[in-house]
């Protein structure tokens, strides 16, 4: 727990109480790969002079990950959708360019990281085989897939060049339509296309024709039906939850997931707080008596997951008695003006749950979307990795079910993703 940052119901029994369940879950964890399908990164974090290879603050780098025992994660190649409010040429040539620069720009940060910067600790996979080769020469695992399909701009031949260089998915939208595809936010600001626009509908193809998987993550449901519709290959959702359990546009409702799981996909249920359940908001006297402990100690604010983890260096900072004395106090707010419980690693995996008994073992899987607001109490940075495969397999989940959930999945959607191209190829030749 931290206090102050998170809330103070526990997770898992302490230690020594059931060492039966930590051991088998060590066993099973240290043995299935486990992947990641979602982690943002800044480019500013993959240089020679600054890197993932150090413990930065972020929640996502290569000693927190050796730490949690995560093996492979894709990073998100991600650009954000710029509005035509904001910026007129939004979905002008000059606009795309920009967004084509930025995403470029994260495409380069990865390839360098893993070719220059620690080829010997982490290395790019293509294809499954790839992954499970790496992994078994005890390296890490970098994969890419592309958040927001803004950065194609109108130029259909970009789909093949991200898959040139190293993207397995491709989410249609982000917060925001584009040209190709309506965004979960048409909720709020209705909508531009009632799902797909017709480009879209050939970006889908020729992802098909690639190999490259669909992403349906941040569409709008429509969107979404439509491509279940389309794609000749399973379609994945790289971060999403269940809308049943927390009603927000961003999650999957029972018809999506259906359809998805006809197409032989996956979604990989994310640890995102604010999509796994609604969290009343603090009251304004411990919000006030908060704020006022955390002046007396000299501690930062805590909203986002950066924030976060500052935080929580500040108190390991503290010194020893201070720190007690300020976690003492915090239990006494907690005890005068309780809040909501923030969501915790028992919330994330009723979603998994939930998705199990709705669509099978078979189209479930794991991500964070750490770096990018993912994190909850539990499993809020890479180090805590470890904590997931502990709850599954309290809840009864087998080793050969973990392993599904850790990747099996979605490695198995990418082998039908390139075999389906192959197929597809093949026809048209
Ligand atoms: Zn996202």
């Amino acid at each position: 727990m931290i206090p102050g940052g998170t809330d103070s119901s526990t997770v898992a029994d302490p230690p020594g109480i059931d060492d039966a369940w930590a051991n088998r879950a060590r066993a099973i964890h240290d043995k299935v790969i486990t992947l990641d399908s979602h982690i943002d990164f800044e480019p500013a974090n993959l240089v020679a002079e600054r890197n993932y290879t150090e413990r930065l603050d972020s929640q996502f780098n290569l000693p927190k990950m050796i730490d949690g025992g995560l093996d492979a994660l894709f990073f998100s190649i991600f650009v954000g959708q710029t509005k035509e409010a904001q910026y007129p040429d939004a979905f002008q040539p000059t606009g795309y360019e920009r967004a084509y620069a930025a995403a470029i720009e994260k495409f380069n940060a990865v390839a360098r990281f893993v070719g220059a910067i620690a080829p010997d600790k982490i290395e790019l996979a293509l294809t499954s085989s790839d992954v499970r080769r790496i992994h078994a020469t005890g390296k890490k695992i970098a994969l890419m897939g592309v958040e927001n399909g803004y950065p194609i701009g109108e130029d259909i031949a970009r789909v093949k060049e991200f898959h040139g260089r190293g993207a397995r998915y491709l989410s249609l939208a982000h917060n925001g339509h584009n040209q190709l595809s309506d965004s979960h936010t048409g909720e709020r600001d209705g909508w531009k296309w009632n799902g797909l626009s017709p480009f879209g509908k050939q970006v889908v193809t020729e992802m098909n024709r690639l190999g490259v998987m669909v992403d349906v993550s941040h569409a709008s449901k429509e969107s979404m039906l439509q491509t279940a519709e389309l794609s000749k290959a399973p379609v994945i959702a790289s971060h999403s939850a269940v809308r049943a359990l927390c009603d927000v546009s961003r999650n999957m409702d029972d018809e999506q997931l259906l359809a998805l799981k006809k197409t032989g996909g996956v979604i990989q249920v994310v640890a995102y707080g604010g999509f796994l359940k609604t969290t009343k908001a603090d009251s304004p006297e411990r919000m006030g008596a908060i704020a006022a402990l955390k002046k007396e100690y000299n501690l930062p604010e805590a909203p986002g997951p950066v924030q976060r983890a500052r935080f929580q260096a500040a108190l390991t900072d503290l010194p020893a008695d201070q720190r007690t004395k300020y976690e003492k106090k915090f239990v006494e707010i907690g005890e005068q003006y309780p809040g909501d419980p923030l969501p915790n690693l028992k919330d994330f995996v009723d979603h998994i749950d939930y998705t199990v008994k709705l669509i099978g073992i078979d189209h479930v899987g794991i991500s964070s979307d750490f770096d990018g607001g993912g994190g909850i109490t539990g499993w809020n940075d890479a180090s805590e990795t470890f904590n997931v495969t502990l709850e599954l397999v309290r809840r009864g989940y087998t080793e050969e079910q973990i392993e599904k959930l850790w990747g099996g999945n979605l490695l198995r959607v990418m082998d039908e993703a390139q075999r389906s191209a192959s197929k597809l190829k093949k026809k048209t030749a």
